[in-house]
């Protein structure tokens, strides 16, 4: 499993870029992506999605 950026509620402020432990989060094609490969979910590193976590959108890094 990995989260994904609902990019049409994205405001692409890019905090979730920084946040990211896994470097799973890119701007590619004018839009923010989770690269589900590299997603980890965080696992064994944080309790939370950093990406969920920072957000300032509600719902926008979800469960893909
Ligand atoms: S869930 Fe964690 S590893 Fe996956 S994109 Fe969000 S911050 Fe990165
Ligand atoms: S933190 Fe949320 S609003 Fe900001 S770039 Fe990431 S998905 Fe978009």
């Amino acid at each position: 499993m990995a989260f994904k950026i609902i990019a049409s509620q994205c405001t692409q402020c890019g905090a979730c870029e920084y946040e990211c432990p896994s470097d799973a989060i890119t701007f590619k094609g004018e839009k923010y992506v989770v690269d589900p490969k590299k997603c980890t979910e965080c696992r064994g590193e944080f309790d939370t999605q950093q990406c969920a976590s920072v957000c300032p959108v509600p719902k926008t890094c979800v469960p893909a």
